[in-house]
């Protein structure tokens, strides 16, 4: 895989779909002027991909801050995702929460929509409403978020679309490399989901000193090292300069020595639920 050298480049998906490899987290932005500013903001920086759910309730702020930035909507990849609740209830009331997505965005398509938990006995059926979404042409992509190895074949073995994406927990603490390797085998891309270990990986001394090599933050290390797994990343702040901070990442590259580094920090170690182990 080419270097990645710029904000504006692009994980192809196996649909030939574009997805910057970067992109803006936005759970726990407050819906209304928080997030619109983290959003405007981040597009003024150059990013052109954000990240958020049903569930984070912003959609209509991302919605919002996306059409007043003055940024084409064709030049955005916007991605969201559909709620547990929605999956236990059924396929139709899957696709009931995408048109309600899609009134609260207030847009007529997204670029990626993902089954956001694998709710045992449910995650199928989700999926094959997501294949018909797909059909329509109103969800450029479509995709899976917090599937382990076991879920992901499970699922694998029934598609008619495989999968273009599998957002998960991904950070030098939790590596997961067998679904890595699975995820690479099947033309899935993998996105990070707390990235920055929501902000602990600044207490990592390793990642530290890593960092004092290149002259940057433990942060951009990180991300750096993300996009040099071929993993696609979407930090989250609602802060300008961290926004800045987290998209300078593409004028320096890690040595293999320092990725070896940072890949022996994997401890298995979660920030968030366990996808085998969830009650919500
Ligand atoms: P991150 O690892 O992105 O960390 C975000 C936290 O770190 C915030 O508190 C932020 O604070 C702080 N921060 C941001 N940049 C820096 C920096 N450069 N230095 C120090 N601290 C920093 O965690 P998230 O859990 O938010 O994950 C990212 C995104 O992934 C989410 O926002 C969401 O879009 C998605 N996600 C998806 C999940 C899923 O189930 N699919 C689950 C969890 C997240 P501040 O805003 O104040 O700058």
């Amino acid at each position: 895989m080419a270097a990645v050298q710029s904000i504006h480049d692009c994980a192809v998906l196996h649909n030939g779909v574009k997805m910057p490899w970067l992109g803006l987290g936005t759970w726990k932005s407050a819906e209304g002027a928080e997030v619109e500013r983290a959003v405007r903001a981040a597009l003024d920086l150059g990013y052109r991909h954000v990240d958020t759910a049903a569930v984070y309730g912003n959609e209509r702020g991302v919605g919002r801050a996306v059409r007043e930035s003055g940024v084409p909507r064709e030049q955005v990849f916007v991605t969201t995702k559909v709620w547990n609740d929605a999956q236990r209830a059924g396929p139709a009331a899957v696709k009931r929460a995408f048109d309600e997505a899609l009134r609260r965005l207030d847009m007529d398509y997204v670029d990626l929509y993902l089954v956001h938990w694998p709710v045992k006995g449910k995650y199928k059926d989700a999926w094959r409403a997501l294949e018909e979404i797909y059909a329509t042409g109103r969800a450029k992509a479509i995709g899976v978020s917090n599937f382990m190895v076991h879920q992901l074949n499970d699922l694998l073995a029934v598609v008619d679309v495989v999968p273009m994406v599998n957002q998960v927990e991904f950070h030098p603490r939790l590596l997961q490399r067998e679904l890595l390797d699975l995820c690479r085998q099947n033309d899935i891309i993998e996105v990070a989901w707390s990235p920055l270990m929501r902000g602990k990986v600044e207490a990592i001394r390793e990642l530290r000193d890593v960092a004092e090599k290149y002259g940057k933050t433990p942060a951009q290390v990180v991300l750096r090292w993300d996009l040099q797994h071929g993993v696609a990343t979407i930090p989250k702040s609602v802060r300008r300069e961290r926004l800045s901070e987290n998209a300078e990442i593409f004028d320096f590259a890690l040595s293999p020595q320092d990725m070896a580094t940072i890949d022996s920090l994997d401890r298995g170690q979660r920030t968030g639920p366990d996808p085998d182990n969830f009650t919500f």
